[in-house]
């Protein structure tokens, strides 16, 4: 590693004390670096207050960091502030849609979804079409991983209202066309969300020139507390749409017979936020912010590579995802035949190698595949040519072993 990038790893305290650990799982949760656990530690000794509420000194200084967050945020993904929520994650932002959004849709009204998404881009959507008698409609995924966009023209039509699509799958790495889905849905006048819990990690997002209606993301992925995360959505779909959960905070006067709801970003964040975790994912925007991507992504994408070619050699090794590096994210899945993925990923364990191995929370897409699950090796900016031998020599020693 050299230039811009090297300087990086040496920011992660939990890496920097183990140089013996091969964090290879940072799709599932990326690590956080000092500025991050600075921020937070900071909040938490000077400013720690419940927010909005109070009147006191230090209840101001708490609102005041958590709407600085807010700001940070925005700046990262080139929106304004009021169209930012904060949820407890990107499940959390898609059951917000799919509660809030989804309850302005009519009996069947369609919603496109893909054989290649995230639990959490799914499971809300089949909850909402029970509730609503919506159709669902899944878009197919072609044989290197990707989404079939050629089926768009079969499954968009007139009542569809939105589209949801991961940005890139936790599984494949594939990056979704956005361009192509957009103008799909825009001839027929639907909404466009993206799962953006596995792009966000990998450099700066312009929501705008995407061009989609929704954005939803996780903070434990790019770099920040867990427990935070985010929904973006235009402003005048979160003034159309009702409040999900009801509580403190979400309200501008309530009366036994009943309420009247604060704007937006308020009347979806209901009860105390994340306080402190919003500091840390807006301190992890600021820092994203500073970086130099396209040196951050060359490296990113060699290593992946790297990765690629050595499991290709390995006999019965089977990869999961496009071949190339165009449109990829630098997550790699591969499916060892006669090994069960979690035992692949235990020996990898014992050489100090983290990987995710199982279904990843996307079954239709292993049932795609036919395969129970893969063992997947996901980088972040702070991977390392280190890593990905250490994860070549053990996953050909666990072929040998387990084949
Ligand atoms: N979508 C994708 C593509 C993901 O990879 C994940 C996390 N694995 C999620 C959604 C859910 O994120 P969270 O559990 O942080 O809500």
């Amino acid at each position: 590693m050299s230039g811009p990038v090297a300087a990086l790893r040496g920011q992660f305290p939990l890496l920097a004390a183990d140089p013996g650990l091969h964090y290879l799982d940072s799709a599932a949760s990326a690590q956080v670096p000092r500025v991050v656990l600075d921020a937070v530690a900071h909040h938490e000794t000077t400013s720690r207050a419940n927010v909005h509420r109070g009147v006191h000194r230090l209840a101001e200084a708490a609102t005041l960091a958590y709407e600085t967050a807010r700001e940070r945020v925005a700046r990262y993904l080139n929106v304004v502030p009021a169209e930012v929520v904060f949820t407890s994650g990107a499940t959390g932002a898609i059951n917000l849609v799919a509660h809030s959004y989804a309850g302005l849709l009519a009996p069947g009204d369609e919603i496109v979804i893909s054989e290649l998404e995230h639990h959490s881009n799914l499971v809300p959507w089949q909850l909402a079409a029970e509730r609503r008698g919506l159709l669902l409609k899944a878009l197919p995924v072609t044989d290197e991983g990707r989404l079939d966009l050629g089926a768009l023209d079969r499954l968009v039509g007139r009542r569809t209202r939105l589209i949801a699509l991961a940005h890139a799958s936790n599984v494949t790495g594939a990056v979704t066309d956005v361009a192509r889905v957009v103008a799909a849905a825009r001839a027929v006048g639907a909404r466009v969300l993206l799962d953006g819990a596995q792009r966000a990690p990998h450099g700066p997002l312009d929501l705008p020139a995407l061009g989609v209606d929704f954005y939803a993301l996780s903070g434990h992925k790019m770099f920040a507390p867990n427990g935070v995360g985010v929904l973006w959505a235009r402003g005048e779909l979160l003034a159309a749409m009702p409040p999900f959960l009801g509580g403190g905070e979400m309200i501008r006067r309530v009366t036994l017979a009943k309420s009247v709801y604060a704007d937006p970003p308020a009347r979806f964040e209901a009860g105390t936020p994340p306080i402190a975790q919003a500091v840390g994912l807006g301190a992890a925007a600021d820092w994203l912010g500073t970086l130099d991507w396209p040196a951050i992504a060359a490296h990113e994408l060699r290593l992946a590579g790297r990765l690629m070619d050595g499991v290709a050699a390995v006999r019965g090794a089977r990869l999961l995802g496009p071949a190339g590096l165009q449109s990829r994210l630098p997550v790699v899945s591969v499916a060892l035949a006669g090994a069960h993925p979690h035992d692949v990923a235990q020996l990898l364990d014992a050489r100090g190698v983290a990987v995710r191995g199982g279904h990843h929370c996307a079954q239709p897409l292993m049932d795609r595949f036919d395969v129970d699950g893969t063992t997947r090796a996901s980088l972040a900016l702070y991977s390392d040519d280190g890593d990905v031998d250490a994860f070549l020599d053990g996953f050909a020693d666990a072929a040998r072993r387990l084949t």
